[in-house]
């Protein structure tokens, strides 16, 4: 089993084709802000919007009628007939290309389809993202003619449903370690396959698994073990799990499914031979990006029943909107959901541009998602419930539902929060970190590296004469928020020098360290993209020449609505940033370590309350 630093070193590879694209993430860690890759704030298409809006409206429509979100977290199951009704509007091949069928929906349109389903049922999210985000996207980008022929027509239509296994008893995060093999067959006919997975997400309802084995591939120094993705159709020898039970999502299938002896052809190859792992980071990033969406709509959903139940109840002769505890609540719901729309849509546009024949990187974007979206969902879902009190408690009303379902995302998919911090972080990490080893060559073999040298002193002049980054694309309104984002790219480069030097390679191992570092970086790029999207919103105002300000206490015009939640967001990101800043330094890591290690070596807690 690997340890936990070769676990994350899995983890933290980017896929290869992804090395040295632009990448908006990643120039933080230099101080570099590529603000032509976030400004203007992208949109969708004209068509693609109509199409989208229609879609969504159509999904929405559908749910009033068909869908009952208690009756299938009750009865854990989706109704065929909701199932059906799906099929029709196209929702099962939402982002695949039409040629097969599909919607051919790009990232940004794919989100706003998966947000709707965040909105209406966690299962149904579930169910889809996986289908759609996970297996249908890596055939779609990885499988042959022949693969995308045989199964993306059926997989668009709803026909066939798949699941993307991976997760094995003994391999969760540390998803390099699987055990399921796939030996090749002395005649040449392809593999045999024995294993098994555990935590299939529709594992009881799927017509094809793709999912991952070990196989060996030939290298200069022999035979070595690489993953490799396989197409597998049900038939004899895959044997599906009964169904898991389940704190949440209840109405998706999750079971283990165990493959015994089962005959793979070659042309059931996913990605080629050894080719698993790029399959796997590739469509995980997208996968990722997804489910962030589907959160973004289930903290609207709580934020729409808290302000809902907060305008209509009242306590003490008062409306409980009006109380400040209560407002605070509400409010950090909108700030939050503000900056996670942002990044979602932001990071949905980068990877449209990187499909339209722009290559961008946006793996470090779609990990920031995830965790911003995910936690800001388990914060909404818990102060929703707080807002509602008794109510929020009560199976008959929707919160302790949607707080059950919202645990999910901080695990699934692409990996957990911890792990995705640890991604974050060494990603970041890795390229100043190779600049700086090969800059400490380049100074120990001055005639090889002199170049570099003079490359890294110019780079210095250039950095001590003009300065620090300079963001000039924001609207002008927004010159504090902006000022803030300089600031914190400042301290952050700083930093990254600091620890990189003060702990070289061992930084896989610093997790304390890590932890902060992907703390800041996921608020920074949440700023940045709050930014971006509010100063479009503002730009726009100007050109329609709308200089009207709103009565007091009247209803703010959609733009300014937006400078207020942009502005909100900044600030409360800017003093947490300050405050985990100040933790590199002056911090309790080591005390916590040996408290931890205390619990670990005698009993948990040995003390019987103050007895
Ligand atoms: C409802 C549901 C549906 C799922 N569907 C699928 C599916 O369709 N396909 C699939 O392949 N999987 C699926 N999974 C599995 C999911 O991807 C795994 O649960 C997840 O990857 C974590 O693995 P684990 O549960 O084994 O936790 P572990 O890996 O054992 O982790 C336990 C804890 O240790 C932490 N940890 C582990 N390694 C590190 C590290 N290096 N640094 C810091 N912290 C670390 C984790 O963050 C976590 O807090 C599903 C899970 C659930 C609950």
């Amino acid at each position: 089993m690997g340890s936990a630093a070769s676990a994350v070193g899995f983890a933290v590879s980017s896929p290869a084709m992804s090395r040295n694209l632009p990448s908006f993430g990643k120039s933080l860690f230099f101080g570099d802000l590529r603000e032509e890759l976030i400004f203007p704030f992208p949109r969708l298409h004209r068509e693609e919007q109509a199409r989208t809006s229609k879609l969504v409206e159509q999904l929405h429509e559908f749910a009033r009628q068909q869908i009952d979100a208690n009756a299938i977290d009750r009865d854990e199951r989706i109704p065929e007939s909701v199932l059906a009704g799906l099929r029709p509007l196209g929702l099962f091949g939402v982002n695949i290309p039409t040629a097969y069928g599909g919607l051919g929906l790009g990232a940004g349109a794919t989100c706003r389809v998966f947000d709707a389903l965040g909105a209406i049922d966690g299962s149904l999210a579930v169910t889809l993202g996986t289908h759609a985000a996970l297996a249908a996207k890596a055939l779609t980008v990885f499988g042959s003619d022949d693969q995308r022929r045989r199964y993306l027509p059926k997989l668009a239509s709803g026909e066939t449903i798949a699941s993307f296994a991976v997760t094995e008893p003994v391999a969760g995060s540390d998803a390099a370690s699987i055990r399921m093999r796939a030996e090749p067959q002395p005649d040449g006919q392809g593999f045999l396959l024995n294993g098994s997975k555990s935590w299939v997400t529709n594992g009881g309802l799927a017509g094809l698994h793709v999912l991952f084995a070990q196989t060996q591939v030939a290298r200069t120094a022999g035979e070595v073990d690489r993953i490799s993705g396989f197409l597998l159709d049900p038939g004899p020898g895959v044997i599906v799990g009964s169904e898991r039970r389940k704190l949440g999502v209840r109405g998706s299938s999750t079971t283990a499914l165990y493959i015994e002896e089962v005959r793979a052809s070659g042309a059931q190859l996913l990605g080629g031979l050894g080719g698993g792992f790029k399959v796997l980071m590739e469509t995980i990033n997208f996968g990722r990006l997804a489910f962030a969406a589907v959160c973004l709509g289930t903290t609207r959903t709580l934020l729409r029943l808290a302000v809902q139940h907060a305008t209509s109840r009242h306590q003490f002769g008062r409306l409980l909107s009006t109380l400040g505890m209560i407002k605070e609540k509400c409010a950090s719901m909108a700030v939050d959901l503000y900056a996670a729309e942002s990044v979602v849509y932001l990071t949905a546009g980068l990877l449209d541009a990187s499909s339209q024949g722009r290559p961008i990187d946006t793996s470090l974007e779609t990990a920031c998602a995830k965790v911003l979206s995910s936690e800001m969902l388990w914060r909404a879902a818990t102060d929703a419930s707080q807002v509602a009190a008794g109510c929020g408690y009560a199976n008959d009303y929707p919160y302790e539902r949607l707080l059950r379902d919202a645990r999910l995302y901080s695990l699934y998919p692409g990996g957990t929060n911890e792990v995705l911090r640890c991604y974050i972080a060494l990603n970041g990490l890795a390229g100043p970190g190779e600049q700086l080893a090969r800059l400490s060559d380049a100074i120990k073999f001055p005639l090889r590296g002199y170049g570099l040298v003079v490359e890294t002193l110019v780079e210095k002049v250039r950095t001590a004469a003009y300065g620090r980054a300079i963001l000039a694309r924001h609207h002008p309104r927004l010159k504090r928020e902006a000022v803030l984002i300089e600031d914190t790219i400042e301290s952050l480069t700083r930093e990254v020098d600091r620890v990189l030097r003060r702990h070289g390679r061992f930084i896989a191992e610093m997790q304390y360290v890590q932890s902060r570092v992907a703390n800041v970086v996921i608020d920074l790029y949440a700023m940045c993209a709050s930014v971006s999207r509010a100063s479009a919103a503002l730009y726009q105002k100007d050109a329609r020449g709308d200089h009207a300000m709103p009565e007091a206490g009247g209803e703010l015009d959609r733009a300014e609505r937006e400078l207020r939640l942009c502005i909100g967001f900044c600030s409360r990101a800017s003093t947490r940033i300050t405050e985990t800043l100040a933790r590199f330094t002056q911090n309790d890591d080591e005390l916590m370590k040996s408290i931890a290690d205390d619990c670990y070596i005698g009993q948990p807690y040995p003390f019987d309350g103050v007895l």
